[in-house]
């Protein structure tokens, strides 16, 4: 297998898309088969689509395909809803299991919905949990026989820097605690053996590396010997043991199922399993050898030639994962201006620029044209003009 397979996207002409960490590009036949579901799959079988295109199994069909990019095994992994509420779902069910212990650890490089979601449990909970939140480099020290859970996102959003998923998973459960691992920014970026790891829940996106589409649904993991104990706390009728046996109990089904919430996004899911196609054949490790490339050859490009930016992401590739970010005082409007001039990447408050780096559809000459183009940008001050600084209401 050979990467890029920049055929397999329909990235538009004139754009270096650096921006597959936030939101993947259209990949082809994703449009073809969102055409084909809604015109003969809802069209034609309408309300019988439940059954005869077995829509009611697309989340778990979806769900295994991808297990297999996250070294997970078949019958683990749930798909639906959005990653917040999967968040919600993994540490609900983790307090639950160590209902003797009060504190939540986290990370202040966590994104802040994993935050806001922990802390809206705390409040549901009042039972006495506090969220303790330390720098990511304290967490290892931060472990001790208090914590019910652990909960980190694997890759820090804003610098790229990487967690020691296996060193942090070992120590947490060494002191008792459930561990929890968000994969937004590693689930088709990095490596990752979510089961060799032995954490005890996993939940990630499908918008950012796998290229799903904007609002795409989320996944769940749930490590299997753990399943029948993860208790559904958003305890939906697809989740139930027998659904249409309309019960008006609720009792959870005994595998990865009980972690559907409602009737599942068919379209998006639809949407989903044709961008995943990009994947066949694909190994991560090639990938992410190629993402180390990438991205190495843009820093040190970007190092020579833009000295006002900082790089902020770890240095060493091995604690990074597949974007790099460099800050800059008038990095949003430096950001607008590489937009303007075809050069795709986003900004994160206060001043970090990031660039993602996505061997599926990126190429060496993809980064050293957009350097081109940074360095223009810099050289030039092409960012100090009024029409870069006005701010959109997504950055
Ligand atoms: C992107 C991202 C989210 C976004 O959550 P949504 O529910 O999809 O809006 C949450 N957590 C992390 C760590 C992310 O990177």
């Amino acid at each position: 297998m050979t990467l890029p397979r920049k055929a397999l996207f329909d990235v538009p002409d004139g754009v270096i898309y650096l921006n597959g960490n936030s939101l993947g590009p259209l990949p082809r036949g994703v449009a073809e088969r969102l055409t084909q579901v809604v015109r003969d799959e809802w069209g034609k079988e309408l309300i019988k689509g439940w059954n005869t295109c077995d829509w009611m199994g697309l989340p778990q069909r979806v769900g295994n395909r991808i297990a297999g990019l996250i070294g997970a095994p078949k019958g683990s992994v749930m798909t639906g809803d959005t990653l917040t509420i999967k968040v919600f779902q993994a540490l609900s069910a983790a307090m639950q299991m160590r209902p003797e212990r009060k504190v939540i650890l986290s990370d202040d490089g966590n994104f802040p919905t994993d935050l806001y979601m922990a802390e809206g449990l705390i409040r549901l909970r009042d039972a006495g949990y506090t969220l303790k939140v330390v720098p990511p480099e304290e967490v290892a020290a931060a472990i001790d026989d208090t914590l019910a859970a652990v909960m980190l996102t694997e890759v820090d959003y804003r610098t790229g820097r990487k967690h020691d998923m296996a060193a942090i998973t070992r120590k947490a459960q060494d002191a008792g605690a459930v561990m929890i691992w968000d994969l937004a920014h590693s689930a088709g970026a990095v490596e990752v053996d979510i089961a060799g790891s032995g954490a005890e829940f996993a939940v990630g996106c499908t918008y950012k590396y796998l290229n799903a589409g904007p609002g795409a649904p989320a996944f769940i993991y749930v490590r299997p010997d753990l399943i029948g104990q993860a208790e559904p706390f958003l305890s939906g009728w697809m989740g139930h043991d027998a659904p249409f046996a309309f019960d008006l109990g609720y009792r959870p089904a005994p595998d990865i199922e009980r972690m559907r919430v409602g009737t599942p996004p068919v379209l998006q899911l639809s949407a989903l399993d044709a961008a995943l196609d990009a994947w066949d054949g694909v190994s991560l490790g090639d990938v992410r050898a190629a993402s180390l490339a990438l991205s190495e050859r843009f820093i040190a490009e970007v190092e020579a030639r833009c000295p006002d930016l900082r790089l902020v992401s770890p240095r060493d590739g091995a604690l990074r994962g597949s974007q790099v970010s460099f800050a800059f005082e008038h990095g949003y409007a430096a950001m607008q201006a590489l937009i303007a001039r075809g050069v795709i990447g986003d900004f994160r408050a206060p001043d970090v620029m990031r660039f993602g780096f996505t061997p599926l559809y990126l190429d060496e000459g993809d980064v050293l044209a957009a350097v081109d183009i940074l360095q223009d940008v810099m050289d030039n001050r092409l960012w100090d003009d009024p029409a870069h600084r006005k701010v959109s209401r997504v950055t």
